[in-house]
């Protein structure tokens, strides 16, 4: 059986508490946007870009190099909002807006299969999918069959967090949630719970929550400026916020979906995220091998450079191999889902082969680094945390692995 509703959100990216300013541009030096684009033309093998994504995905990848990486501090530290509005305006100018988005909603209207290419670009900088407008895909998907909203969503004015995992009770098995739904005279809903690991629920306009209806788990609107909606305590991860626990004390929720439906309709949701997550993290692991392959191209021992060194040659092979080996997995999701057909086994696979690459590559390139990888200069400690964190969220290693092992043997 899928186990479809583990939380995340890709909308939030995290907020770093150690970030500093990248004070010495030297030590950090991001590949220019044209270095990139030789090297993603060598490097990175199948699939390759489409011709007729190629112009939109360089596009991306210039805007990410040129405008979003030099912002990152400032948007780590969080509260840039008139930031972010400013780069929000500049991707709708040089219509770079919600490529993914249906048109009608102002988006480009790309099929998954060729979104997936410029979402692997985009996850260069965990900033780039909300600075692009891309992170309201998986709302507007929820929301679309579901309820309103729509509009405001896709233009970026309002945003969602995703509250299903419980202090209590295992968020590998959300079909044990204890957080309680109860009926009102006039329709309405009163939730009951607490919910943790929230990812961006600090600047969410709405939970979409997971309960427990008379029918069975049901899932609901809840607007997170209501009375009995409660931010109770951020959650740092390995120095990094914008994870918050919550309560809920009698919160007003609006029914989405059918009632004891809940667990279809957020599993809909998760399953297209761990996708969009899983290019971003292709995205990071690329950023960290192009870092790591500088670095040892750069530093010299009295014995030559670290790049002339075979046990750093040996880990920026493996670093390469675990790239090259994850990428046709996660794009052949795409395409299943364009096609509409199931990508349970695929997903899950790819979802553990991604989490794995991202916390390896990160890895070798911090050890290449020596400790500036592990100082606040470069990314790479963001890098490393979010493959560390990605092996848990959106289902733990474990659940993925027994899920597909069971349906081969069965
Ligand atoms: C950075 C981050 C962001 C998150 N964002 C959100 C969010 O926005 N919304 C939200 O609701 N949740 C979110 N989560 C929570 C996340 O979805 C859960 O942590 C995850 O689903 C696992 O649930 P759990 O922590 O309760 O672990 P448990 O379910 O208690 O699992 C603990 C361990 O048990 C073992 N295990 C579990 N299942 C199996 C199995 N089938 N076979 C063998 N061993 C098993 C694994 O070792 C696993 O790590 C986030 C988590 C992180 C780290």
């Amino acid at each position: 059986m899928d186990s479809p509703l583990l939380g995340g959100n890709p909308v939030a990216p995290s907020r770093d508490l150690f970030h500093s300013s990248q004070s010495d541009g030297q030590i950090h030096k991001f590949p220019t946007f044209q270095e990139i684009r030789v090297l993603d033309s060598e490097l990175w093998g199948a699939p390759e870009c489409p011709p007729h994504v190629r112009d939109l995905r360089d596009r991306v990848t210039r805007f990410v190099a040129e405008r979003v990486v030099p912002h990152e501090a400032d948007l780590d530290a969080g509260g840039a909002t008139a930031l972010l509005h400013r780069l929000r305006q500049e991707a709708v100018a040089q219509e770079l807006w919600g490529l993914p988005l249906p048109p009608d909603l102002g988006g480009a209207g790309l099929s998954l299969a060729d979104y997936a290419h410029v979402a692997e670009a985009e996850g260069a900088s965990d900033h780039a999918p909300a600075v692009l407008g891309s992170t309201a895909l998986l709302d507007v998907n929820v929301l679309g069959e579901h309820a309103g909203h729509l509009r405001r969503v896709a233009r970026g004015e309002l945003t969602l967090c995703n509250a299903m995992t419980e202090p209590d009770t295992p968020g590998s098995d959300p079909a044990l949630i204890t957080t309680r739904a109860h009926p009102q005279a006039d329709g309405s809903w009163s939730l009951h719970g607490r919910k943790w690991f929230v990812a961006g629920a600090d600047r969410a306009d709405l939970a979409l929550v997971l309960a427990r209806a008379p029918g069975g788990p049901s899932a609901f609107l809840v607007p997170t400026d209501a009375p009995g909606f409660h931010l109770v305590r951020e959650l740092p991860i390995l120095g990094a916020g914008g994870q918050w626990e919550l309560s809920l004390a009698g919160a007003p929720g609006q029914l989405v979906g059918a009632e004891g439906k809940g667990l279809r309709v957020v599993g809909q949701r998760v399953r297209l995220g761990r996708l969009l997550r899983c290019l971003r993290w292709l995205g990071q692991a690329r950023r960290a091998f192009l870092l790591m392959r500088e670095r040892a191209m750069r530093r010299s021992l009295s014995t030559g450079r670290l790049a002339d060194h075979q046990l750093v040659q040996a880990l920026v092979f493996d670093a390469l191999l675990a790239i090259r080996t994850t990428r046709p997995l996660v794009f052949q999701v795409a395409h299943l889902l364009d096609a509409g057909r199931d990508a349970r086994d695929d997903t899950a696979l790819a979802k553990v082969a991604a989490a794995r690459m991202l916390q390896q590559v990160s890895d070798a390139a911090i050890q290449v680094y020596g400790a500036a990888g592990l100082g606040p200069d470069t990314p790479l400690p963001a890098l490393f945390r979010t493959g560390r964190m990605a092996r848990l969220l959106d289902g733990p290693d474990e659940l993925h692995i027994t899920t597909v092992a069971r349906r081969v043997l069965a």
